[in-house]
C-alpha cells in the first residue's frame, strides 16, 4: 500500500516520510517497481497523476545504489558528466521537475541542475561546471550546451522523456533524437530509458521503438 515495500534507497524512503507521501498514485505504484526492476517503460500519465515522482525516485534510488563512496565527490570540472538526463518541453516543467528532485534527493549528494531555453547560458553553465548527477533539460537549450562541449551525455545511465508528446508537438523531435544520439548506448546497453506522455499517436510509438529496449508499457 505504502512506499516502504518498494525497492528504493534508504535515503529516497527517509525524504518520501519528511514530505509526507504516504500512498503511492496509480502511476507510483505501478511504475516504480517495474523502473527499480531495471525495466524501460513507456507509460500514460496526464499532469497531476504523480508521474514526476514516477521517475525521480526510481532514478535517484539507482543513482545512489550504484554509487560508491568517492564517486559522489562532485569537482569543477569544465564538461559535466551527468549519470541521469530528464528531458521536458518547458521550462515551467523543467522547475517543477528540479524542485520534486531536489526534495528526493535531499541529504543524499544527489546534484539536481536545470537548463532551459529563453535565459541567459552562461549562468547555466556555471552551475553545469559545480557538478551534476540529474540533469533536466529542454532540448534546444541542451543541444547549444552540447555543441559548446560543457555537457557530455556518455555516461548516462538513466534517460527520461517527460510530456513526450508535448515535445513532439513543440516540434523538438530532431533534437530529441540528436541528444540521445549521443548517448553511444544503443539498446540493450546499460541505459535504463523511461518515457512518459498523455498519449501515444504513431509517432510517438516510433519514438518509443527507436529509444527503449524490450519495454514495459503502461496505462494507468
Ligand atoms: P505531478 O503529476 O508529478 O506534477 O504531481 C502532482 C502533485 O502531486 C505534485 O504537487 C506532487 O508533489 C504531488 N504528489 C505526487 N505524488 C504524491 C503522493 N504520492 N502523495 C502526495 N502528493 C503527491
Amino acid at each position: 500500500s505504502g512506499f516502504d515495500e518498494a525497492d528504493l534507497d534508504e535515503g529516497v524512503k527517509r525524504n518520501i516520510e519528511r514530505c509526507k507521501y504516504v500512498k503511492p498514485t496509480p502511476v507510483q505504484r505501478h511504475a516504480i517497481p517495474i523502473a527499480c526492476a531495471g525495466r524501460d517503460l513507456m507509460a500514460c500519465a496526464q499532469t497531476g497523476s504523480g508521474k514526476t515522482a514516477a521517475f525521480c525516485f526510481p532514478i535517484i534510488s539507482g543513482i545512489l545504489k550504484g554509487r560508491s563512496a568517492s564517486s559522489s565527490m562532485h569537482r569543477s570540472a569544465p564538461i559535466a558528466y551527468p549519470t541521469a538526463l530528464i528531458l521536458t518541453p518547458t521550462r515551467e516543467l523543467s522547475c517543477q521537475i528540479r524542485d520534486e528532485a531536489n526534495k528526493f534527493a535531499h541529504q543524499t549528494g544527489v546534484k539536481v541542475v536545470v537548463a532551459y531555453g529563453g535565459a541567459p547560458i552562461n549562468h547555466q553553465l556555471r552551475v553545469l561546471e559545480r557538478g551534476v548527477d540529474i540533469l533536466v533539460a529542454t532540448p534546444g537549450r541542451l543541444v547549444d550546451i552540447i555543441e559548446r562541449e560543457r555537457v557530455s551525455l556518455t555516461k548516462i545511465k538513466y534517460l527520461a522523456l517527460d510530456e513526450a508528446d508535448r515535445m513532439l508537438d513543440m516540434g523538438f523531435e530532431h533534437q530529441i533524437r540528436k541528444i540521445v544520439d549521443q548517448m553511444h548506448m544503443p539498446p540493450p546497453g546499460i541505459r535504463q530509458t523511461l518515457l512518459f506522455s498523455a498519449t501515444f499517436p504513431n509517432d510517438i510509438q516510433k519514438l518509443a521503438s527507436d529509444f527503449l529496449s524490450n519495454y514495459i508499457f503502461l496505462s494507468v
